[in-house]
């Protein structure tokens, strides 16, 4: 039965995609299978020449995946989707695919580590060349293109600054260029920040965090047209096999049911938290995208329907004093994820950004006295609390 039209967001992501087998189950069947059959030897022809619309192998589509792929689409307002094993395999996939020796790239310093590696150190090795530039300025985008440049790619906000990039200024100046923009969407959530329709040619999200939200199974999604998605991402993904496991598309495809309810919790808990901690003498800077206060509130105004679930605390002092503070929460856990029901906070400089000399940190955005808090489902007053005591401990 089709759905009816215009429903709103958190009726998609209940409904959105749903294909029931003949038993009419009311969750989402899990097909946990490598691969499915054929009826005769001419069907088995007919699929490999894409003639006959079913499934042949995971590695290319699986139904339970397809659901989460479909959902997710809605979501984003996207043509497709298609889901891989994690957020790196998504942000791998998307540049691999869409780039040759010869090509260009350029993108913000200011990344999750992983991707500026990938960007950084990975492309290069086969031809890729790359330039990085301090992502708020965009006389300094316009200022790295090259004949040869092809892409673009930002994340925003930044992990973990919260620095916020113009995604509609940069999409202008790829496509000046002849080249796409790639966005990370990760830290604002596909509830938050919408970059195809602000100009960008493609999506990536690790699934990872808001998506599932509960700590449970990594994941990846890469979202764009129909045509960019299958004439430069399709092939890549068929043949080197960065797949999902079906079961971790259906644990994700769950996790959507829920996502509207919980980030917009965490944010509104991510607000009263702020407003809790910045006047307290042990805060150097707090960086909330959402409040008023930060730096660059026209241009989320501008961008974005929501704040955000995550906040970047500096801390007055530096290591020790962030360790201080760390060793002494009760309730928030140390952790390197995100986006979690649990409240979870991180000490760059030491894990996620570690591998960056203290210069390259600095220069960055990330000082040694800088906390990253991702904001769960707590009550907030029980994380005020735990936050002003290890306060009082810096
Ligand atoms: C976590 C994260 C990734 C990588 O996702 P995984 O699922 O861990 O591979 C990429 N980009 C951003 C912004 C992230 O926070």
């Amino acid at each position: 039965m089709a759905l009816p039209e215009d429903l709103h967001p958190e009726t998609l992501l209940v409904h959105g995609g749903t294909a029931r087998t003949p038993f009419g189950e009311t969750s989402e069947a899990l097909f946990l299978t490598q691969g499915f059959v054929y009826d005769s030897a001419a069907v088995a022809e007919a699929r490999f020449l894409n003639e006959d619309p079913g499934y042949s192998y995971t590695r290319y589509a699986n139904p339970t995946t397809s659901v989460f792929e479909e959902r997710m689409a809605l979501l984003e307002g996207a043509e497709t989707a298609r889901a891989v094993a994690s957020g790196m395999a998504a942000v791998t996939a998307a540049m691999m695919g869409q780039l040759r020796a010869g090509d260009h790239v350029v993108a913000p310093r200011a990344m999750f580590g992983s991707c500026r590696w990938v960007i950084e150190d990975l492309l290069p090795r086969y031809g890729v060349a790359s330039t990085l530039v301090d992502g708020p300025d965009l006389d300094l985008w316009r200022r790295a293109v090259r004949r040869e440049t092809r892409a673009f790619f930002l994340e925003t906000p930044a992990n973990p600054t919260l620095e916020v990039f113009d995604i509609a200024g940069v999409a202008e100046i790829a496509h000046g260029a002849g080249a796409t923009l790639t966005v990370d969407n990760v830290f604002a959530t596909p509830l938050w920040q919408k970059p195809l329709a602000l100009g960008a040619d493609c999506v990536v999200y690790s699934a990872t965090k808001h998506i599932d939200g509960q700590g449970r199974c990594l994941g990846g999604v890469i979202l764009g047209s129909k045509a960019f998605i299958e004439e430069r991402i399709q092939l890549f993904l068929r043949m080197t096999g960065p797949s999902i496991s079906p079961f971790n598309a259906w644990v994700l495809l769950k996790g959507l049911e829920t996502l509207p309810l919980r980030v917009e919790r965490q944010t509104a808990s991510a607000a009263r938290i702020a407003e809790a901690i910045i006047g307290h003498p042990a805060v150097r800077r707090l960086t909330l995208p959402g409040r008023a206060d930060h730096p660059q509130a026209d241009l989320i105004a501008r961008q974005m329907t929501g704040g955000s679930t995550m906040l970047a605390i500096a801390l007055k002092g530096g290591k020790a004093e962030a360790f201080r503070f760390l060793d002494a929460l009760r309730l928030i856990r140390i952790s390197n994820n995100l986006g979690d029901a649990k409240s979870l906070v991180t000490h760059p400089a030491t894990t996620t950004h570690q591998r960056f000399p203290a210069p390259e940190r600095a220069a960055m955005g990330i000082p040694d006295g800088l906390i990253r808090l991702s904001v769960g489902l707590e009550h907030p007053d029980d994380l005020i609390r735990d936050l002003r005591n290890a306060l009082e401990r810096v």
